[in-house]
């Protein structure tokens, strides 16, 4: 806990709630002053944030520029740019039942404390991108950093005091003990990034309180690959894509199903791919990450064994390093399609055609993100239409959530609420109707 913030977390709730009370935290001009605030924080300190990135992860400096830093910098000049447009009153037509003198409409109303939980993957960019949504939509923030990346917990309990008004954003650094703590608390909303069985306990204590909670989750995130696609260009960008952060993305690809005469063509351009982007020794390679702790790293070499290697396959536990592996002939039974992989194993598994992937995918889990490589409308179609998941992709997996008009969370096991551009907005307010009727009509 940072030295600004009282250790006792009622006292902390309290703090906040007073100030959001006061009314400091309403008008466009706090918001935004909060919002440029941690824009300059963030490019501030790019490097700090990427030296943090790197002790937590290994991540490569681009990829904490990219994906942390920069990504949320964007969603905040974003924000920034609209923020005034997206809280304007809506107006609906009352006239018909009211007068011509009646108006009626919708405002978004702020909601009071909030507290954000993020996970350890993408430590930065989790906890800033709901942080920003909060401020902007003129809350009081409890925020709550991950313990298993304690460089970047530790920094942004350092930052963020002081750069946000500290009578409004608190930081609570900690693990199960402090959150449990926290979350015994009356909140006005709980956002939470992380798996589905804490996203369980997080939500049982907020129906205490009957706080609403977005539960941004994970799951398996499968990808279909069509018969007569471009094999080579597909395999490119799905390396691309499951092997950033070592693998440890909650939209990354999880497995591939597709059938037997293109997951032939597809292996071999999967392991050119992977050469291409980190050489034939990816340990060497500066653009490659680590697994985050030793359980990450002994789960992960425990589903090495399914299906027959590709490429990769290779293990460093004292470096905590697993190589860009992709595992051929894979069946469904196998420990690696048990569980969300979360780390940089990609498994193909073989089905005949379309509509047996289909029905895979929708005996499953719904998944976060679902993605698909087809030359075919017909297809995308059926996809769009016959399966259910938070979001889908067609020709470039997790380039979705780049988008911030686009919602982005989950559905069923993968989560409920979504973020983002005006989404965040949504989230983190009341939308309040409002009738007015004068006393003359
Ligand atoms: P994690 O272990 O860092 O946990 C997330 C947060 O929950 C942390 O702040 C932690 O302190 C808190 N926590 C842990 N145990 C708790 C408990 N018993 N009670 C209260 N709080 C507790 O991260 P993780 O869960 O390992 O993250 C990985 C998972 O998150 C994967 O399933 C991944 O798919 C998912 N994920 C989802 C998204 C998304 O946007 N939908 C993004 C990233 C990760």
């Amino acid at each position: 806990m940072n030295d600004l913030a009282p250790t006792d977390p009622a006292a902390l709730v309290a703090r906040l709630r007073a100030t959001f009370r006061s009314g400091r935290t309403r008008p466009l001009d706090w918001r935004e002053r909060q919002l440029t605030r941690l824009r300059t924080l963030l490019s501030e300190h790019r490097e700090d944030l990427a030296d943090a990135l790197h002790a937590d992860l290994g991540k490569p400096r681009a990829e904490a520029y990219r994906s942390e830093v920069d990504f949320s910098i964007r969603e905040i000049d974003h924000t920034l740019e609209h923020l005034a447009e997206w809280l304007r009153p809506q107006h609906v037509d009352v006239s018909g039942v009211f007068g011509d003198a009646a108006s009626a409409g919708t405002q978004y109303d702020p909601l009071g404390v909030v507290l954000v939980i993020a996970p350890w993957n993408y430590p930065a960019q989790l906890l800033l991108v709901p942080v920003a949504g909060a401020l902007a939509a003129g809350n009081a923030v409890v925020v709550k950093p991950s313990e298993l990346a304690p460089a970047t917990s530790a920094l942004v309990a350092d930052l963020l005091p002081r750069y946000l008004d500290t009578d409004a954003v608190a930081v609570v650094e900690g693990g199960v003990p402090e959150t449990t703590a926290l979350l015994t608390q009356r909140f006005d909303h709980i956002f939470y990034t992380g798996n589905g069985t804490v996203g369980r306990i997080v939500m049982r204590a907020a129906a205490e309180h009957l706080t609403p909670v977005t539960l941004e989750l994970g799951g398996k995130s499968p990808v279909f690959v069509d018969a007569g696609v471009d094999t080579a260009e597909t395999a490119r960008r799905l390396a691309r894509a499951k092997f950033a952060n070592a693998g440890q993305t909650c939209v990354a690809p999880d497995y591939v199903l597709t059938d037997p005469d293109t997951a032939r063509a597809l292996e071999a351009d999967l392991a050119k791919a992977v050469e291409e982007l980190y050489g034939p020794d990816p340990a060497a390679s500066d653009a490659y990450g680590r697994i985050v702790n030793e359980r990450h790293f002994d789960r992960l070499s425990g589903l090495l064994g399914s299906g027959r290697v590709v490429t990769g396959g290779q293990t460093d536990r004292a470096a905590k390093y697993i190589a860009p592996t992709v595992l051929a002939g894979v069946r469904p039974d196998e420990p690696v399609m048990r569980e969300e992989i979360f780390g940089p194993v990609l498994p193909i598994v073989e089905v005949a055609d379309l509509d047996e992937a289909i029905a895979f995918i929708n005996d499953r889990d719904k998944p976060l993100a679902l993605y698909a490589f087809t030359d075919s409308a017909d297809t995308r179609g059926r996809i769009a239409a016959e399966t259910s998941s938070g979001g889908l992709g067609f020709g470039l997996p997790m380039a979705h959530l780049s988008v911030p008009e686009l919602p982005f969370g989950g559905v069923g096991e993968s989560g409920m609420g979504a973020y983002h551009g005006p989404h965040s907005i949504a989230v983190f307010s009341h939308r309040k109707a409002r009738l007015d009727v004068p006393l003359g009509s």
